[in-house]
This record gives C-alpha cells, structure tokens and sequence, in this order.
C-alpha cells in the first residue's frame, strides 16, 4: 500500500495476441503485486473491460479482429467504463500513431520492446492517478450527500417531524410557480392554539410539547396528500392547499377545528381539551404568497377576538 493504493487489489486488463507477449507482461506485473486479466484481442479486450471493469487496461495497438486503437475508442465511448485509464503498447514507434492513441484518450503510451521498470513505473502512476481522481469524486458525492441532509434538517422541526418556516419557503415558491403555471387555485390556513399559555402553566411544558405533536397528527391525518402542514411558530401552524379554493379551506378548517375540539389531548396523566382557531386566505391574482399567509393571520386575528374555537376567512 503506498499513498493509499493497494496494488493487490487493482486490477489490469492486457490484451496482446502475441501469446509470449501477454505471459510476460502478465507474469512482471503480477510480481510486482497486481491482479491481471488477459484478451487476446480488441474485442475481447472491449468486452471483458465492461464486463469486469479493471482499473487500467494496456492495450497492443497491432492486433486482429479488432486493433487497440478501435478498441480504445470503444471503451472511452461507454459511459461505464470510460473512466478507466488505457496504455498503449506497441512496436510501433511511430509519432503518427502515438498521437491517434492519445487523441482517442489512452492516457500513455509505451514503445516495445520496454523495459519492466519503465512498464512498471507507467502503469503504477496511472492507476494512482485514477485512485486519486476516484477519491475526489467520491469526497465530492459524500460532501452533495450531507449537503441534502443538512437542508432537510434544516427545513424540520424537531419536535413535530414537520417542515418548519424555512421550508415554507421553499414549498411556497414551487407551488407559487405551478399555481401561476397552470392557472389553479392556492390556498392556505394559519392555525393558532387557544389559550396554550395556561395549558404550560396548567399542566406543564412536557405536556404541551406532547400536545404540539398530537396537534400535528390532528392536522396531517385530516389534509389531503397534496396539502402541506408546517409548524410555522411556538404554537402556530400553516397548511398550504394546492387546487383549492377559499370555501374548500373553510371546509377543511372546520374539519380541523373540529377534530380537535372533540379529542382530548396529554399523555395519559395529564389529559386535557384543546381547541384551535384558523384564518383562511386564498391567493389573489398579483399577490405573493407571502402576502396571502399575512391575509390568512389577520384573518386569525379575526378568529381570536370573536371568541376563539372558531374559523374566520379573508375575503
Ligand atoms: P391565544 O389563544 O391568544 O393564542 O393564547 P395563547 O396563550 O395560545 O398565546 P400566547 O402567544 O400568549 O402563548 C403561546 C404559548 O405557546 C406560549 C409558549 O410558551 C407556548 N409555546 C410556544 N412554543 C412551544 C413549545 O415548543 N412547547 C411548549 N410546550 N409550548 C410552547
Ligand atoms: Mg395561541
Ligand atoms: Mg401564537
């Protein structure tokens, strides 16, 4: 193992037709530690790069049925095995030819007869150059990977598992666009506990983080899959209704307040009732949606000063 390439676990296709070439070039590399694979032909060659996908393959430019620069440029036009790297090997020394092996991608070239040491030292820089580029590429997916889940971490709320007011944001902006797009109603309601305040002092902060979890189930298990339920706030929900219209939230809000007004709520110890009150606001031709949610609290507002436990739209 030197700077993090293990030699026994790198494998090198040869594809020669000479028998004696291949047996020698098979056996000095073995010694040096590599596993090694045989073709006697570019065909073959093609075919077992795809179908056993060596880390470096040394192709013979001479060879019959299909020559080593044909056999190159099928390899480096196959999405899965472009990446490997090929290294030419011929008795044809000619500038001509070495030029149209590296055009077609072959990343060295050596001349025959070679010496073992110049083979050796060719081969070994190539394979850790690919084990090199392979390492960035895959610190590269694992940096896109956590990125993902940092975002999506990002966007929940811990407590309720879900979409917080940062993912609003994003949720908003895509359905504001197919919303727009297609010519269809949003909706949304702004959801807001009654009277939690005394339900903490009452029974207690662990009791109320149970009641916000209960509170999320109450909304998801009554929204269609196609609407939203994010925790906006402390004790403030926000359900986004793609495709429906203001009297279809109203509905959906009375649904909602409903529910929870006739289950109790806690954690068996301390059981309570609980009720809600709701704006409902649908989106208006030249608003943002951001607009709309505002619309949606004073409607809330609305809600709280006639009594709570009740549902009131913005018109
Ligand atoms: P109103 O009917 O006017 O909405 O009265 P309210 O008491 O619900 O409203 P207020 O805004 O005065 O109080 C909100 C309470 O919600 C206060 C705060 O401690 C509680 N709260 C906010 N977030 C959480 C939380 O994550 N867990 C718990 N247990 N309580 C929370
Ligand atoms: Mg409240
Ligand atoms: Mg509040």
């Amino acid at each position: 193992m030197v700077d993090g390439l293990d030699k026994s676990s790198s494998t090198i296709l040869v594809a020669d037709d000479e028998p004696i070439n291949r047996a020698l070039i098979q056996r000095r590399l073995e010694r040096a530690g590599y596993r090694v694979i045989t073709a006697q032909n570019g065909r073959e060659a093609v075919e077992k790069a795809r179908a056993e996908r060596p880390d470096l393959v040394i192709l013979d430019v001479m060879m019959p049925v299909m020559d080593g620069l044909e056999a190159c440029q099928l390899i480096k036009a196959d999405d899965l095995v472009r990446d490997t790297p090929v290294i030419f090997l011929s008795a044809r020394d000619e500038t001509e030819v070495k030029v149209s092996g590296l055009s077609l991608g072959a990343n060295d070239y050596i001349s025959k007869p070679f010496k073992a040491e110049e083979l050796l030292a060719r081969v070994y820089v190539a394979l850790r150059l690919k084990h090199e580029r392979d390492l960035l590429r895959r610190r590269a997916e694992e940096a896109v990977m956590r990125a993902d889940v940092a975002q999506e971490r990002a966007m929940t709320d811990a407590l309720t598992g879900l979409l917080n007011r940062y993912g609003l944001q994003h949720i908003l902006a895509r359905e504001m666009s197919e919303t727009r797009r297609y010519n269809r109603p949003l909706s949304c309601l702004m959801i807001d506990l009654d009277h939690f305040k005394s339900v903490n002092d009452l029974q207690g902060h662990a009791a109320g983080d149970v009641a916000l979890q209960q509170v999320a189930t109450v909304l998801t298990d009554n929204v269609r899959g196609s609407d939203v339920v994010f925790r906006y706030g402390g004790e403030e929900f926000l359900v986004l209704l793609p495709e429906t219209d203001l009297e279809g939230a109203i509905s959906l809000a009375e649904k909602i307040r409903h529910a929870a007004h006739s289950r109790s709520f806690g954690d068996g110890e301390r059981v309570f009732p609980l009720t809600l009150s709701a704006g409902a606001a649908t989106l208006w031709d030249n608003e943002s949606g951001n607009d709309m949610i505002a619309r949606a609290d004073m409607a809330l507002y609305q809600a709280k000063e006639q009594g709570r436990n009740r549902v009131e739209a913005a018109r």
